[in-house]
């Protein structure tokens, strides 16, 4: 296994693909499982009925990335390859990113979130408890235990372009730039940790507000991007921060009739701050001057993230393997492959 130490390849963004198992519903609706892994870093999409032929599956849509994980992979083993690499930069002093992307019921929160704290048997602690985890050990050592770094969380929800702290109580909160073109969400609660248990009851209270209440509230947080900072300060100013940013379901865009208009507007924001994300890790990706940040409020938010030569980001695509959600499924496939 990789040590949390070891030096990590040079590249800015690594993109990784996870299938999910098809659940007890799809089952019982005899939906039909249309992803396979063949191999490191691929994923194969057949055609339903076809019987697959891994020896042939250039005759079906093969898709790279440089990790692809298969049904039977744990949060941690998916963890270790994607943003675990990542820890090790906030304490070098740069930024980290980890996207999770897919149509809603992919994957995304149970990659993320995961069970929380990891204390129910039947489930796993997610990508937050275990980077946090992390955190805390690489704070205690020899290499960054002298830098004298304190460790605060934050928590917000952006839903409709507009950004909600989850931290408190979903108030909702304004976006600034000043002229040295730092971002900066006013009002945001930091809060101070000084443990793996202090975040994860920081995780518990977000959570719980991001979907508390009537179901209206859930739909709701299927649509809205949720991010995750771990921030390291040194003497109160930045030192490192690592985003981990729960994205809203890629699924809407491609239904617009029968839509009220609420929905229409909510589907255009999130196309809109999906696309300016591509746009804007394509750019990173390629070393890009030009980085179209202020597309949307989400990677305004996230400017940090983009600049600077020390950012890394890694984004995991998950993926429902159900026929009867195959064109979702190309959708989040060609999100990296297509071009623009
Ligand atoms: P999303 O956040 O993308 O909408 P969820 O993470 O809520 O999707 O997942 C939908 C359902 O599928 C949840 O009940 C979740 O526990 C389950 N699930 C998702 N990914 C996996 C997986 N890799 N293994 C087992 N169950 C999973
Ligand atoms: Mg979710």
């Amino acid at each position: 296994p990789l040590s949390i130490t070891d030096p990590v390849e040079s590249d800015r963004i690594c993109v990784c693909v996870r299938k999910r198992p098809l659940n007890k519903k799809e089952m019982a609706k005899k939906d039909i499982d249309v992803v396979t892994i063949p191999g490191k870093g691929m994923l194969l999409f057949h055609e339903p009925k076809q019987k697959v032929d891994l020896t042939k599956y250039l005759e079906n849509q093969v898709f790279h990335f440089d990790y692809s994980f298969d049904d039977d992979a744990t949060n941690e083993l998916v963890y270790r390859f994607s943003a675990r690499p990542l820890v090790k930069t906030i304490f070098e002093g740069g930024m980290a990113t980890c996207f999770a992307y897919g149509q809603t019921g992919s994957g995304k929160t149970h990659t993320m979130g995961g069970d929380f704290s990891g204390k129910n048997q039947n489930s796993s602690k997610g990508v937050y408890a275990l980077a946090a985890q992390d955190v805390f050990t690489l704070l205690k050592h020899k290499r960054y235990s002298d830098l004298d770094l304190c460790t605060y969380v934050t928590f917000f929800e952006i839903y409709n372009g507009k950004v909600f702290d989850l931290l408190n109580k979903k108030a909702p909160l304004r976006v600034l730039e000043d002229e040295k073109q730092q971002v900066q969400v006013v009002g945001l609660k930091e809060v101070e940790v000084s443990s793996v248990d202090n975040v994860i009851k920081l995780i518990e209270k977000g959570s719980a507000c991001r979907t508390s209440g009537q179901t209206f509230a859930n739909a709701q947080s299927s649509r809205s991007h949720a991010v995750l900072q771990v921030i390291l300060r040194r003497h109160k100013c930045l030192h490192g921060k690592f985003s981990l940013v729960d994205l809203a379901g890629n699924e809407r865009g491609t239904d617009v009739s029968n839509n009220d208009r609420q929905t229409l507007v909510e589907t255009a924001e999130i196309n809109r701050s999906l696309l300016a994300l591509k746009e804007c890790i394509r750019s990173l990706g390629k070393n890009n001057e030009h980085i179209p940040f202020r597309m949307s409020k989400l990677t305004q938010v996230l400017r940090d993230s983009f600049i600077g030569e020390n950012s890394r980001t890694c984004m995991i695509a998950m993926i429902s393997p159900g026929m009867s959600s195959c064109e979702y499924t190309l959708n989040t496939l060609r999100y990296y492959t297509a071009p623009l």
